[in-house]
Parts: C-alpha cells; sequence; structure tokens
C-alpha cells in the first residue's frame, strides 16, 4: 500500500463534472480505484458508473501510442516521405509507425500544399468538447491567426448550439444561469426533454431528492423515463411539439395574467408584441390537444403546469430533447420567454438551465472554437463556416484539409453516407486521438495524445464551474496544444506557449468577461467548492447569472415570438395518417457518446453491449424478426436487436447511438435547425425492414 497515493481531479465525461478522488499505484503508474471526492461540491459523494469505473481506457492495449501515417497518402506525396522516411516503421498493412516531429512536419507540409494550391480557407479544425480549455483555445488561435482560416468549429454543432443561440438571442449568455445545488432551492421544475438519470446522473440524483423532500416536477419527453416515476405531471409528448407546448404554457399565463408585470417592465422589451402574437397564434391554446388522440390529457396538464410555474419560485432544465429539432434554437428561446414573463430568472433557485453534454463543452465554446464567436464570444475577425457547411465545402472541393481534435465525425454527425463521400476529397485528415476511432481509421496522419486522466487542464461544467484537473498518472504521449504548437511552428506561427498555464494566461488576458481572476492559483485554492464564471479579478465566481441586468449589450431580456410550424408527428396525429414509425434516440448511463473510452472498459461495455431499438408491444405485428434495419431516404442502419416495452408510446421507436457499428447515424439526412444547423437527431420517420 505504500505506493497507492490519493490524487483529486474531475471526472472525464459528462457535463455534470463530478469532483474525483482516485487511488494511484505510483510505482505501477496506474489507477486502481476511482471515487466521489469526500468534499465534492458537485459529485455530492456519489459518482455514476462512467465515473466510478470507466477509467481502463487509460491503460488499454489499443491506445494509440507512435504516431501513424497511412501509406497511401504517402505515395501520393513523396516530396513528404522523402523528409521524413528515416522515421517510418512499417505497422501494417495500411500504416507506417513514425515520431511526433515527423508527424507534425509531415501535416504541415501537406498544410502549406493545400493552402497555396486552393486558399487559405481550403483548411478547418474541428475539435471535440473532451480537449481542455487550453488546448481548445490554442487550436482556434492556431487556425484563425497561423492558418489564416475562419473555420473552427466543435462537437457543440451536434448537441447544445441552439441553447447557445437561443440564450445570446434573448438574455445575452448561452449557459446555465444557475448551479445544479439549485434544484433544492427551487420550488417547481420543468424538465424538457432530459433523461437526466441516464444522460446527467449525479444532476439526475438531485431531482430524485428535491422530488422526494416534496418538490414537484413537470417532466416532458416522447418517452416514459425514470425521472416520470417522481414527476408530478408527468407530460409524454407527440414528437417534434416542443415549440407548441412551451407556447401553450406561455399562452396560459397571459390569458390568465400570471405573468409578472414589474419584472417585464423593468427588466425585458418586446413583451406586448410577445403577447399579441401568441394570443393569435392559432396553435397555442392548450386545447388544441383536446382531439388529439392519445395526447388530450394535455389539454389539462399544460395549463396546470403553466399555473404552478408562473406561481412559484421555478427552474426549467433541457437537454438535447429540446435542441435537436428543426426548431431547436426557437424552443430554447420559448423556455426563456417562460422565465422572462414570470420573473423565473437571476434569482437562487430561479432560472434556465441547458444540461450541456461533454466535460468541456462550456468550455470548448468560451474559447471561441466557434466559426462565429472569438474567445469569451467576441466578434471573430471573420466568420467561419458550421460543420454541414464545411461538409458542403468538402463535396465542391473548396475544403481539402482536416485537423481534427477527439471529434469521431465518422460516426456521431448525420448523413453519414454523405460525410464519408465528403471525407473521399480530402487531400489531408489530421487526427489527434487516443483510439482508432472511426475517424482516425479514415484519417492520414494519427497522433496519439494524453487522456484527460493524464494531464493538466481546465474544465469547464454544466454550471459555468471552472475546474484545474491534475493528472491522476504520468503518460510520455504529447498533450493535444503540445502537438498544435509543433505544427503552428512548422507553419511559420509559433506563439511561445510552453505549458497549460502559460496558454491559459493568454486565455485571462483575453477572455477578460469570464476570466481575468481567474488563475491556476484561484482554481487550485477553490478546487473542491468550485468557482463558476464570470470569475473577477479578486476570484470572486458568479454562481447565479442576471441577478441585476441581462448579458445582453443594453442589460435587457428580448422576447422574440416564433409560432409553431405543424409539422412531423403533430401533423400526422391530428390529420389521423400517423402511418409511419417516428425514431428517437438517447443515451444510457454506462456509455459517452460514440463510446470512444467507455468500450475500453470492460465493466461499462457488459452493461451496454449494443444499441437496442425499442418497440412498444401493440405493434409487435410490423416487428416480426428478432432484428431489424431501420431504412430512410439517406441509409440504412446495420440490424438492430428488437426489445418490446410499454416505455415507448406506440409506432414510437427508441435506441441509443453509442456503438459505430449500429450504422444509426446514416439514417439522418440534412434536417437541422433553422438558424444553427444542428441535426435533428431526436425525431425522424422510418421504415422497417427485416434483417
Ligand atoms: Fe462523471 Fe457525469 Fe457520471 Fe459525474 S455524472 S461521474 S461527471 S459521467
Amino acid at each position: 500500500m505504500e505506493n497507492i497515493v490519493t490524487i483529486d481531479s474531475v471526472c472525464a465525461y459528462c457535463g455534470v463534472g463530478c469532483d474525483i478522488a482516485a487511488h494511484v499505484d505510483i510505482k505501477e503508474n496506474k489507477i486502481k480505484k476511482i471515487f466521489a471526492h469526500p468534499d465534492g461540491a458537485t459529485s455530492e459523494g456519489k459518482l455514476c458508473v462512467k465515473g466510478t469505473y470507466g477509467y481502463d481506457f487509460v491503460d488499454a492495449k489499443e491506445r494509440i501510442n507512435a504516431p501513424r501515417i497511412r501509406k497511401s497518402f504517402l505515395e501520393k506525396n513523396p516530396h513528404i516521405k522523402e523528409v521524413i522516411a528515416t522515421s517510418l516503421t512499417e505497422l501494417d498493412n495500411t500504416w507506417y509507425e513514425s515520431d511526433l516531429d515527423s508527424a507534425t512536419t509531415a501535416g504541415a507540409m501537406k498544410l502549406k500544399d493545400i493552402q497555396a494550391k486552393y486558399g487559405e480557407k481550403s483548411v478547418c479544425s474541428l475539435g471535440g468538447a473532451r480537449s481542455s480549455c487550453e488546448s481548445a483555445y490554442y487550436f482556434q488561435k492556431f487556425t484563425r491567426f497561423t492558418l489564416n482560416s475562419p473555420h473552427v468549429d466543435n462537437c457543440a454543432r451536434v448537441c447544445h448550439s441552439p441553447s447557445l443561440k437561443g440564450m445570446r438571442l434573448t438574455i445575452g449568455e448561452g449557459a446555465a444561469s444557475n448551479p445544479f445545488d439549485d434544484i433544492y432551492k427551487t420550488e417547481f421544475m420543468i424538465v424538457m426533454g432530459s433523461n437526466t438519470t441516464e444522460a446527467h446522473p449525479i444532476v439526475g440524483n438531485r431531482m430524485i431528492k428535491a422530488a422526494q423532500n416534496g418538490t414537484p416536477i413537470a417532466c416532458f419527453d416522447v418517452r416514459e423515463i425514470k425521472l416520470h416515476k417522481f414527476s408530478k405531471y408527468k407530460a409524454i409528448t407527440p414528437h417534434e411539439s416542443n415549440l407548441l407546448v412551451l407556447n401553450m404554457i406561455a399562452y396560459t399565463i397571459i390569458t390568465e395574467e400570471l405573468y409578472h408585470k414589474d419584472f417585464i417592465k423593468n427588466r425585458t422589451k418586446n413583451f406586448e408584441h410577445f403577447k399579441e402574437n401568441i394570443l393569435a397564434d392559432p396553435y397555442a391554446n392548450p386545447e388544441f390537444f383536446r382531439d388529439v388522440a392519445g395526447y388530450e390529457y394535455l389539454a389539462d396538464m399544460l395549463p396546470e403546469i403553466a399555473r404552478e410555474y408562473a406561481t412559484k419560485k421555478s427552474l426549467i432544465l433541457w437537454g438535447l430533447g429540446i435542441t435537436e429539432h428543426v426548431d431547436g434554437s426557437y424552443a430554447v428561446m420559448a423556455i426563456v420567454h417562460l422565465a422572462l414573463m414570470t420573473g423565473n430568472i437571476g434569482k437562487d433557485g430561479a432560472g434556465v438551465m441547458p444540461l450541456r453534454g461533454q466535460t468541456n463543452v462550456q468550455g470548448v465554446c468560451d474559447m471561441g472554437m466557434l466559426p462565429y464567436y472569438a474567445p469569451d464570444y467576441q466578434a471573430p475577425k471573420e466568420v467561419g463556416l458550421m460543420t454541414p457547411q464545411l461538409v458542403d465545402g468538402m463535396l465542391d472541393g473548396t475544403i481539402r484539409g482536416v485537423l481534427n481534435i477527439g471529434e469521431d465525425l465518422t460516426h456521431i454527425h448525420p448523413n453519414l453516407n454523405k460525410l464519408i463521400k465528403a471525407f473521399e476529397n480530402l487531400e489531408l485528415i489530421f487526427v489527434q486521438e487516443l483510439f482508432m476511432t472511426d475517424i482516425a481509421e479514415r484519417a492520414d496522419i494519427v497522433v496519439g495524445v494524453k487522456s484527460a486522466y493524464e494531464k493538466t487542464g481546465i474544465y469547464i461544467n454544466a454550471m459555468r464551474k471552472v475546474h484545474l484537473s491534475t493528472p491522476l498518472v504520468k503518460s510520455d504521449l504529447p498533450d493535444d496544444w503540445e502537438v498544435i504548437k509543433l505544427l503552428d511552428e512548422k507553419m511559420g506561427g509559433g506563439y511561445d506557449f510552453n505549458s497549460s498555464e502559460d496558454i491559459w494566461e493568454d486565455v485571462r488576458k483575453t477572455a477578460t468577461n469570464r476570466f481575468s481572476g481567474a488563475s491556476y492559483k484561484v482554481l487550485r485554492d477553490n478546487e473542491k467548492a468550485g468557482i463558476s464564471w464570470p470569475i473577477k479579478d479578486d476570484g470572486t465566481g458568479t454562481p447565479v447569472l442576471h441577478r441585476e441586468d441581462f448579458r445582453t449589450q443594453d442589460g435587457i431580456g428580448a422576447f422574440r415570438y416564433h409560432g409553431y410550424t405543424l409539422s412531423g408527428m403533430v401533423e400526422e396525429i391530428i390529420n389521423k395518417k400517423l402511418k409511419g414509425y417516428h425514431l428517437t434516440t438517447g443515451r444510457i448511463m454506462a456509455h459517452y457518446n460514440n463510446s470512444a473510452q467507455t468500450k475500453y472498459t470492460e465493466k461499462l461495455m457488459k452493461r451496454h453491449t449494443e444499441d437496442l431499438l425499442l418497440v412498444h408491444e401493440d405493434d409487435a405485428a410490423d416487428f416480426t424478426s428478432e432484428k431489424v434495419i431501420l431504412k430512410t431516404e439517406y441509409g440504412e442502419t446495420n440490424p438492430l436487436t428488437v426489445k418490446f416495452t410499454d416505455k415507448v408510446r406506440p409506432k414510437t421507436l427508441y435506441t441509443t447511438f453509442h456503438h459505430a457499428n449500429s450504422k444509426l447515424n446514416h439514417i439522418f439526412g440534412d434536417k437541422s435547425d433553422e438558424l444553427i444547423m444542428t441535426a435533428a437527431f431526436k425525431s425522424i420517420q422510418v421504415e422497417i425492414v427485416s434483417a
């Protein structure tokens, strides 16, 4: 036991950002156990299964150790091969192994060739939300200033970009207004489009505890989820009806004059316009549901929810069930409208909280890994393209090179047949990863990098808590930013960053609105309690936003009415033409996204080995084989095992998307959020084919 030390850090998975402690054998350089830090304010002494068991990946034999360069890439680029020839050793039929210096030399030479031939903007950088703030910051800086290309984006494109957009346009800040613990302070909670107990389990625990202590919850989903058991209002809604339902809640608040007149007068604008439009909206009266077969109860339930919400200190929390629709940004605005109308924002226990997905998706956006924002949400020198537009650029030949950090695009993005074809047009795919993920298998150059448990770096969770992580074990692999630094030097840039702290000091000087007081020392001193941004120069944070003013330019919150457009399943139901099956997708606790890390942990893999298709028992006649293929005009899945349940509605199907071999994202097309291009993953009509 004398070799075992305890090291504190932060969980490497979801946006809850639990405080962890680990027993590490320093002699073996091996994590022996991970558990909740006893004083951890976020974890409250408990971790979910991913946090507890999901560390075997660190030592997995499948880790990429030496950089790999595709043989066919070097055959097409003999001038590059000539320069790095002595570094190459044969790995297999596809790959050479090389060293970091040669791999980055090859990457930089090809970037130069591409930019000379097709222009500076023919390359783009796409970064995942598992990278630290420091790496994300340097990645966008290198791309914007050394490469001189405006094209940077991150995987928030396929998750919470509509939350950022909808909240920026109404209250000026695309982040949770309150800390998780306000779940204990609120008097009423609406949870919408979030299977919190699976996707954000430690926040889900708080919701359950609050409910058991008497806080009523209104839980909205298209299927029955665990949280419904603890909810006063079990609202199961048709696919694609979020905006409809939210405008209906606003309608009751307006018609029953439950709104907060002083708050509206002093803190907001455009309410009268919003009110007139809601009253004139043909789909805003909850009575609409009175005739919608199977959903009649919502005509009475929605006004009851509206009354409780408006007359109590209330929170609204949401997940991707809100954002991954064509009207995702508008639904987010509709959520904010409810808070603005009732004054349920800017105080303890009342606010709006998007439950952001990955460990650092908040931070990567804060660092400016977005085509339309520089760090701190300032204006960039030039607006770049969003990922779906970049894919079109790959197809038409304007985009020729992709730099990628840990975002498995060819697994997690929609319309994969199109995306894969687009990738075939590229002349350079340079990937920094832990494992040979789907995108790595398609890359020209793959550099293995440190995992979250092997490096120092800042991660910002879904309540804006800025956490400086400590490495649990040592690794000789480079951190992401060290690979970028080599590329940067070889491309003629050469920022003088020699540690993650150097980069963070640059962040603090650039992103002064949020991070000026967030030195490494301040973060270390407040590690357990945590500090939420904005962090002032004296090191104090801001757990609750919008207390006095909104973070818009004029400090005023804005209503922006958008009417519901009758579509999808709702239209089919009211026209009594519901024939097809609608699929929705979601997460399960044992895995994270493309399972890049969790699939290398046996204890997690054995809990969930495949993406099962949940089907209502009444639909059994259409599912006569054990496995079915789902098909759309865009493509088809691999055979999925059918499981009958009463937890989904008839004609509603549900599956997870964790396993690349399901080929689930092949069936989604380009249908996406109208403002911000986030894929409409939460609802698609599918054809069933027996496998
Ligand atoms: Fe990790 Fe999220 Fe689970 Fe907490 S809830 S242990 S952050 S995966």
